[in-house]
């Protein structure tokens, strides 16, 4: 037997027996270690603590707890959850079982639907198999035994995955007497380290994801490192039940979707009208005074157009279908630079002239599979807030800052207080599947890096995650009960340039190509809509509100002057109405506090002799009354200020 070396984290070093598992080296280190290890990391690669170690390397033993194990731990709760369905359900057919950002699921094919009750009777014996402990065996098939033995169990799914995804020889996973999978692992060692999981839903799903598939059934579950996490997260769920933008925006009469026009587009109306042109107005008077230059572009071109920027080629399952008309085939438009690139370059630019910052607010479709759909955050035709720079390399780094600084105004402005920031960055060029130089590359990293430096930014670096023409920020902002969600971008681009041929023309009299960054920062209005829907619970601030107060009148006989109240506020300039249904006065309170409206001003005999109003708070209650103008006043400085109190 041949000795090897294992680095440890600490940068110590131990000589072993080739052949030593991660496990047999966590028990030498301590037995603590070794009951908490999940899975190891060899050499970078996440592996199974019972995979013998051959030759000199890095070792990391990641442990209950670790976040980077959290995938491998809810994978493997996924197979826990195959391993309960094959015992309950025999002759279930298997699909896949991934880990998901929020949990795990698993795809069954069966003729019998599953049931809530199903649902119960599956965690149940999960939960059984979780006491049992039973190991995660790893085990070497060759392909075309594997292929035989699964077309004999009847599991042609899982012959067609093994077709596509395996080498000469593949690796299953057993798990208890029934269960055993096709899968590339790793996984924790035993189920008894799966400490908190629930199971959640039952949705029909497609094998790979394609509609004109076989459909099978979804279980989808969640799991924790521990009770406690789990129980934060299932109370978040239920609290974003109560957020769902699509039952919000149908009780607030904000928006809709309609069957007869059909899926993915939205309908805005009234009041959510009102909503999103303030969203739009404080954009496009931002975008003014950060010197961007508001333009307006065409939703479908020739497909020439595309055929320029690529899109045709590598863009063209996300478009629609062409069409034809007389002089050329068209398309609509799924993004907005081919046409701001156009307006660049319909005059000769000189380096005085840069940096261009053109900007707009371009509805865009994109063709979505009918499945995805979900309300107002993946739609088919959408409203960026787009705006794309063209400078030189001196000023990249400064319009870097001003597009970060802008997300984060975005941020602040709407009362979001907490944010992640993420650069992804290529690979130094190793792969070849990026475009653009490594001067390219390293001049856009750098003023990103530098960018966050200045404005004291945190960032996380994600290697090897960049689109191919270029590097970029994500923002993400974290919501009122802790979700994240993707909102800016600033995206580099060393293609658009390249294959539009842009120019200016610099000091030394020559053409030279100009950078061009991308950049969104609601990303999309439709989406940053849906989530400020979620974010507020439907209860937009005061600026926002589409009806900033409603004026109750107590009797018919109080009606000429809550008229005169209503008058008065919509002349102030605020979105004021009045209710005059003959209702009860206590009735119409619960109603606008249904519909989230700020401010209620019941006005009787007392409030019309004084001139005041009877002032109430949705979120305070009562606040007394108060002379017509003060509560102008007070509302305006709000409105004035952005103010998310009130
Ligand atoms: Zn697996
Ligand atoms: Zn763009």
């Amino acid at each position: 037997m041949s000795e090897i070396t294992i680095t440890l984290p600490d940068g110590s070093r131990q000589s072993v027996q080739a052949g030593t598992t991660p496990l047999d080296l966590a028990r030498s280190i301590s037995r603590r270690l070794a009951d908490d290890a999940l899975v190891a990391r060899v050499n970078g690669q996440l592996v199974d603590l019972c995979q013998p170690i051959e030759s000199d390397a890095t070792l990391e033993i990641l442990t209950l707890g670790n976040p980077e194990a959290l995938e491998v731990y809810r994978h493997s709760t996924a197979h826990l959850l195959a391993a309960a369905v094959l015992d309950l359900f025999p002759g279930t057919r298997l699909g896949i079982g991934p880990a998901t950002e929020t949990g795990f699921f698993y795809d069954f094919y069966r003729d019998e639907p599953f049931t809530p009750e199903d649902l119960e009777k599956i965690e149940a014996r999960m939960w059984e198999l979780q006491r049992a402990d039973l190991p995660y065996e790893r085990k070497l098939t060759p392909k075309e035994e594997g292929l035989k033995k699964y077309a004999e169990m009847g599991e042609n799914l899982k012959c067609e995955l093994i077709e596509e995804k395996a080498g000469e020889v593949f690796s299953e996973y057993t798990l208890g007497p029934k269960f055993i999978d096709f899968c590339r692992g790793p996984h924790v060692p035993s189920t008894s380290k799966i400490k908190a999981f629930k199971l959640l839903s039952i949705a029909g799903a497609y094998w790979k994801g394609d509609e004109r598939n076989r459909q099978g059934q979804r279980i989808y579950g969640t799991a924790f490192f521990t009770r406690k996490e789990l129980e934060d997260y299932l109370r978040q769920l239920e609290e974003a039940k109560k957020r769902d933008h699509r039952k919000l925006g149908q009780e607030l009469d904000l928006f809709s979707i309609q069957e007869l026009a059909g899926p993915g587009l939205i309908f805005f109306h009234p009041k959510g009208a009102t909503v999103r042109r303030i969203l739009e107005d404080w954009m496009r008077d931002q975008c003014v005074a950060r010197g961007y230059s508001l333009v307006y572009t065409p939703h479908i071109a020739r497909s020439d157009l595309w055929k320029t920027s690529g899109h045709y080629g590598f863009y063209a399952e996300n478009m629609f279908k062409r069409m034809e008309l007389d002089d050329a085939e068209y398309q609509l438009k799924p993004m907005n630079c081919p046409f701001h690139i156009l307006i660049y370059q319909d005059r000769l630019r000189s380096y005085r002239d840069l940096p261009v910052r053109l900007s707009e607010l371009g509805t865009v479709y994109r063709y979505e599979r009918s499945g995805v759909m979900h309300g107002l955050m993946r739609v088919r035709g959408f409203t960026q807030d787009d705006a794309h720079i063209f400078c030189t390399p001196e000023q990249i780094e400064d319009e870097v800052v001003n597009c970060l600084g802008f997300a984060l105004d975005v941020l602040h402005t709407f009362g979001f207080e907490q944010y992640q920031a993420e650069l992804s960055t290529w690979d130094g060029g190793a792969s070849g599947k990026y475009d653009g130089t490594p001067e390219q590359w390293n001049l856009a990293e750098n003023a990103l890096k530098h960018a966050c430096e200045r404005l004291n930014m945190q960032i996380k670096v994600v290697p090897d995650e960049a689109a191919f023409y270029g590097p970029k920020i994500d923002v993400k902002l974290v919501d009122a009960i802790g979700r994240l969600w993707q909102l800016s971008t600033v995206q580099f681009d060393f293609t658009l340039p390249r294959r539009f041929n842009l120019e200016y023309i610099a000091e030394d009299g020559k053409p030279h190509q100009p950078l061009m960054v991308h950049r969104a920062l609601y990303g999309s209005v439709e989406r940053f809509f849906g989530i400020l829907l979620e974010h507020y619970a439907g209860a937009f601030p005061v600026w926002l509100a589409p009806v900033q107060a409603v004026v109750l009148p107590i009797t018919d006989r109080h009606l000429p002057y809550a008229q005169q109240v209503t008058r008065r506020l919509q002349e102030a300039g605020l979105r004021a109405t009045l209710d005059d249904r003959k209702e009860k006065v206590n009735f119409k309170i619960r109603e606008a506090q249904l519909q989230k409206v700020p401010y209620m001003l019941v006005v009787g005999d007392r409030e019309a002799e004084a001139g005041t109003v009877s002032v109430r708070n949705r979120k305070h209650g009562d606040q007394g009354a108060k002379a017509v103008d003060v509560f102008i006043q007070e509302i305006t400085q709000l409105i004035a200020a952005k103010s998310t109190a009130e």
